[in-house]
C-alpha cells in the first residue's frame, strides 16, 4: 500500500489556492488557504503556492497531532488549467489566470521544497480524490465531474488518472452536447457541456426566459446577482421557469453523461460542485437523462454525488503523489 506517509497538497484555483496535510487513508489537517491573487501574474500565483506548502510542511513537523510530526514525503498539487503530465508544467491556462500557462509548476515547487512533487489537473485530481477516498471508493473504474461555475472532471481508469496520449483526456466540459451550438464555450468552441450545464449557462438561461417579462420583474433589480442556490429556492417554492431551467441543466449533464457511459461504462459516475448541491430533484433529473440516452448495458451505472466536497482535490492531489512514489 503506497500510503505511509503524510503528503503536503495543494489546490491552485482562480480564486483560491487551498492547501492542507493529507494523511495515510485521506484525512485532511492543517487545512488553509489564500487567495489566487490571479491578476497578480503567473510567477505570483508560483509564489504563494510554495510560501502555503512550505508553511504546511513547518506545521506538520511541528504540530503534535496524531499522525503528524513527521517530514512530508511528498506534495501532490491539483491545479486549474492543462497540466503537462510529463513535466508538470502548464500547458494551457484560460483568461481566470494570466500569466500561468508556461509556468513549471511541479519542477518549482520541487526544487522549493526539496521534495517529490506530482501535479495535474484539478479536475483530474477531484476524480482520483472521490475514486480512492470518496463517493468512488473500491471501484477500479470512475468518472468524476464537478458541476459549478463550470463543468470540470477526470477519467480515473484502473485507479488511476486517464491522460490521453499527451495529456488531453477528461475534459469533460467541452464534450459536445449541442452539435449545432449555438452558446459559444470559453475553449472557443461551441454547443460544450459547460455551455449549457453549468451555473452561469443555468443562471443566463433563466434570466433570457424571465428577465425581460413580468416574472422578471416581480423579481427585482436582484435577479442579475443570483446564484444556483436561488434558483433552487424558486424552484423548489413553485417557480415554472425556475424549475425549467433547472431541469433543462440537469438533461444536457445527463446527456454528457450517457456519452461517458457509452464510451467508458465507468462502474460509477460520482458528482460534485456548487449545482449537484440543488438536491434530489437535479440529481434524479441528470439520471433519468442519462438513463434516456445511455445504451442498455451501461443504463444502471449509478450516478452519486460526491462525498469529499471542496476537500477532494487535496485527497486527489495526495493519492496522486501516493502514486508517484511507488
Ligand atoms: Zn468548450
Amino acid at each position: 500500500m503506497s500510503e505511509r506517509w503524510p503528503v503536503v497538497a495543494i489546490d491552485i484555483g482562480g480564486t483560491k489556492i487551498a492547501g492542507g496535510v493529507v494523511l495515510p487513508g485521506g484525512g485532511v489537517r492543517l487545512a488553509r488557504q489564500v487567495p489566487t491573487e490571479a491578476w497578480a501574474g503567473g510567477e505570483s500565483v508560483l509564489a504563494r503556492a510554495i510560501a502555503l506548502a512550505q508553511e504546511l510542511r513547518h506545521a506538520a513537523l511541528t504540530t503534535p497531532t496524531a499522525g503528524l510530526a513527521t517530514q512530508p514525503a511528498a506534495v501532490g498539487i491539483g491545479a486549474a488549467g492543462g497540466v503537462d503530465p510529463e513535466s508538470g508544467r502548464i500547458v494551457f491556462a484560460t483568461s481566470a489566470l494570466p500569466g500561468w500557462q508556461g509556468i513549471a509548476l511541479r519542477d518549482r515547487m520541487a526544487s522549493a521544497l526539496d521534495l517529490p512533487t506530482f501535479a495535474d489537473n484539478d479536475g483530474n485530481v477531484m476524480a482520483l480524490g472521490e475514486a480512492a477516498h470518496g463517493a468512488g471508493r473500491g471501484y477500479q473504474h470512475v468518472v468524476g465531474l464537478t458541476v459549478g461555475t463550470g463543468v470540470g472532471g477526470g477519467i480515473v481508469l484502473e485507479g488511476r488518472v486517464f491522460h490521453g496520449a499527451w495529456g488531453g483526456a477528461g475534459r469533460i466540459g467541452h464534450l459536445i452536447v449541442a452539435a449545432e451550438g449555438p452558446r459559444p464555450c470559453y475553449c472557443g468552441g461551441q454547443g460544450c457541456l459547460e455551455a449549457y450545464a453549468s451555473a452561469p449557462a443555468m443562471l443566463e438561461d433563466f434570466l433570457a426566459t424571465v428577465g425581460h417579462g413580468q416574472a422578471g420583474q416581480e423579481l427585482g433589480p436582484d435577479i442579475a446577482r443570483m446564484d444556483v442556490r436561488e434558483l433552487a429556492r424558486l424552484a423548489a417554492a413553485g417557480h415554472e421557469a425556475a424549475a425549467a431551467v433547472i431541469d433543462r441543466g440537469a438533461r444536457y449533464l445527463g446527456a454528457g453523461i450517457a456519452t461517458l457511459l457509452n464510451l467508458l461504462n465507468p462502474a460509477v459516475v460520482v458528482l460534485g460542485g456548487g449545482v449537484v448541491q440543488i438536491g434530489d430533484v437535479y440529481l434524479d433529473a441528470v439520471r433519468q437523462a442519462a438513463a434516456a440516452h445511455a445504451l442498455p448495458t451501461v443504463r444502471e451505472t449509478p450516478i452519486l454525488p460526491a462525498q469529499l466536497g471542496t476537500a477532494a482535490n487535496l485527497v486527489g492531489a495526495a493519492v496522486l503523489a501516493w502514486q508517484g512514489l511507488e
